[in-house]
């Protein structure tokens, strides 16, 4: 029974009422939510006033901050014009199509059509379908697999759920479906072998990936799926050299590069598209998040014409692309993200990035004299350390100890909020972000460094 008294907290109807995405539900009441009320710039403040420097963006996506007035302006006009309509059957609306064209015009490599969606699980979701419908217009039916790497994140949904790569999205849930393939994580300082230079293993990754289509038979391999930094497994830097040899072996085989910018998209690698910074030529790319700084929900998944080709002639000969959300579009998101890319080129985002990522990577850099961390890692502003027992020989600490969650519990209780993926912790500020909120984040995170090392027994 609940009971419906007006003075209860929002944090006791929270535990009464909210089933949590990504929480340890049997915990929850015990743990209590922390309830954010507010935000401005790059901080968000909980309901006694505290402040937190958001280093993870929220979930990697408000790139602009927090109190971004044009947005809001944005918004509230498109609310007033046309708070809703749809692009089925033949239907359309200004700012949707504005955004597909302006999207377009930003690809770092030639884009035939734009599909707009309301996550990045919907965009990635909607190339899986485009590559089985694509595979049955072409005649080529068995040609169906999906390779994605271990540690990946493409989504949450039934098939994206099978693309990613972590234990905690397919365990319990009959995860994952028939058709995918698994390939190496391109994390070095963990998986590369004694001596091994970057070059060598890439090298090395990218003949076990040819194997692998050769082991399954290219006839039934369609796609490869990458994020440019792997976000969500941990904030894995692909190692020189890697994304061109793995795109020949793709090229050799006809298999199709799905490049996942959710997060890296929107200058959060230092350049406009994660696939320019390293050098990579998709055939498909999603990107959502940093699209609308977050402030509202919309995917895109552009495609080329080698997709788009069959595609369209398969939906000609059936009748109809039988595909596509309500909120695909939508309006009031479309008119955000617009507004979100007028602001980051008149501001000149990447150049942000250039002045201010170099503080953050150094700043994590110079963490490496820190007994506890063990590599620090990133490029732009996306960065993490990771956390090793023993940095000798990167033994890791036994899982139970939960050392990455406790650090990142901690750094909260200092007044910077980051993410623990097991013992690497994350970092993926505001691109707005000041060198002086920088500072202060990783002084922040430095005090909450020295507090779990001294509980560890090794201060
Ligand atoms: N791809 C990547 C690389 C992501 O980081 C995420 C979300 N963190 C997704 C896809 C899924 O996006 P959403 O949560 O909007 O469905």
């Amino acid at each position: 029974m609940q009971t419906h008294a007006s003075n209860r907290t929002i944090a006791e109807k929270d535990v009464d009422s909210v089933l949590h995405p990504y929480t340890n539900l049997k915990r929850h009441p015990e743990v209590g939510p922390l309830v954010i009320t507010r935000g401005q710039g790059v901080r968000v403040y909980d309901e006694a006033g505290r402040d937190y420097i958001e280093g993870l963006a929220g979930l990697w996506c408000t790139s602009l901050g927090w109190g971004e007035e044009r947005l809001v302006e944005a918004a509230a006009r498109q609310m007033r014009q046309l708070p809703f309509y749809h692009l089925f059957s033949h239907k359309t609306h200004d700012v949707g199509v504005e955004l597909c064209a302006r999207l377009l015009a930003m690809a770092p490599v030639p884009m035939s059509k734009v599909f707009l969606a309301g996550s990045g699980s919907e965009a990635n979701d909607t190339a899986i379908k485009l590559i089985h419908y694509r595979a049955n217009a072409l005649g080529t039916p068995d040609k169906k697999k999906i390779i994605a790497r271990e540690k990946a994140y493409h989504g949450v949904t039934v098939a994206t759920a099978s693309l990613t790569g972590l234990v905690n999205n397919q365990r319990s849930f009959d995860l994952p479906i028939p058709g995918v393939l698994r390939a190496a994580c391109p994390h070095h300082y963990r998986f590369a072998k004694d001596g091994e230079s970057e070059e060598d293993f890439s090298t090395r990754l990218a003949g076990e990936l040819e194997a692998m289509i050769l082991a399954e038979g290219p006839d039934t391999v369609a796609a490869f799926f990458a994020e440019p930094v792997m976000g969500a497994g941990g904030v894995i830097v692909p190692p020189a050299g890697y994304f061109p040899k793995i795109q020949a072996v793709l090229d050799r085989y006809d298999v199709l590069l799905v490049v996942d910018e959710v997060i890296c998209g929107f200058g959060r690698t230092g350049k406009m598209f994660g696939t320019e910074t390293f050098g990579i030529r998709p055939d498909m790319m999603t990107l959502a998040k940093g699209l609308s700084s977050g402030y509202a929900p919309i995917s895109a998944l552009m495609v080329n014409e080698r997709v788009y080709g069959p595609v369209a002639e398969e939906s000609g000969r059936i009748g109809v692309f039988g595909h596509g959300y309500t909120y695909g579009g939508h309006p009031v998101s479309a008119a955000v993200a617009l507004e979100t890319l007028n602001i980051y080129a008149e501001r000149d985002i990447l150049a942000q990035v250039a002045e201010v990522g170099p503080v953050l990577q150094d700043g994590l850099r110079a963490l490496r004299g820190h007994p506890l961390v063990g590599e620090a890692r990133g490029v732009g502003l996306i960065g993490a350390v990771e956390l090793v027992a023993d940095k000798a020989n990167r033994a890791p600490f036994p899982p139970e100890l939960a050392v990455g969650a406790r650090v990142v519990a901690k750094a909260q209780a200092k007044g910077v909020i980051l993410r623990a993926m097991g013992d690497a912790v994350a970092f993926a500020p505001p691109l707005v972000i000041s060198k002086a909120d920088i500072a202060e984040m990783l002084r922040r995170f430095g005090l909450a460094l020295d507090e779990a090392h001294g509980e560890l027994g090794r201060g």
